[in-house]
């Protein structure tokens, strides 16, 4: 099962597994980016609860230190207004249905294509009809780019039956 990666916002799929706490009962899933910018600071959070790195987390995604903090307290109708974006914002990533249901075919597919797990029909097209022009063997001169249009055609077939196009 591929999930989205658990970094707010980040829409890559979550394929790399990165332990929340130091009994490693639970873990959370990054994509490659993100999976290395946690490992970075695993001795930073290793300490911390999950709570306590979800709060760590909005303070560096939203740039709110603990010193900043207390200058957006002075402004509190902003702060609560930041807040409740965030917690919404987090809210529907949270809900978001492709976090269960894309297949890792798809996903790997999707990939090959350079898109995001959310990619619309309309985007695999375009950036497919891009690609195949770029690697199409008649205009391409060596051999690899004919692989290339193999590998993204491939990819494309198998979202286009995805997608029951
Ligand atoms: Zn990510």
């Amino acid at each position: 099962m591929i999930t989205k990666c658990d970094h707010p916002g980040c829409t890559k799929a979550g394929t790399c597994r990165a332990p929340k706490t130091r009994d490693l009962k639970e873990y959370w899933w990054f994509c490659k980016e993100h999976a290395a910018e946690y490992n970075k600071n695993w001795n930073y959070y290793a300490n911390m609860t999950p709570d306590e790195i979800d709060a760590e987390w909005e303070r560096e995604t939203f740039g709110i230190a603990d010193k900043d903090k207390d200058q957006a307290n002075k402004n509190e109708d902003d702060y609560v207004n930041f807040l409740n974006d965030f917690l919404s914002g987090r809210n529907t990533f949270d809900k978001m249905p492709v976090k269960k249901s894309v297949p890792s075919t798809i996903v790997s597919a999707l990939q090959t294509l350079d898109l995001p797990i959310t990619a619309t029909w309309r985007e695999i097209g375009s950036k497919y009809r891009s690609l195949a022009k770029k690697y199409h063997p008649d205009t391409a001169k060596d051999k690899s780019s004919a692989k290339e249009f193999m590998r993204i055609t491939t990819a494309y077939e198998t979202l286009k039956k995805h997608f029951k196009k």
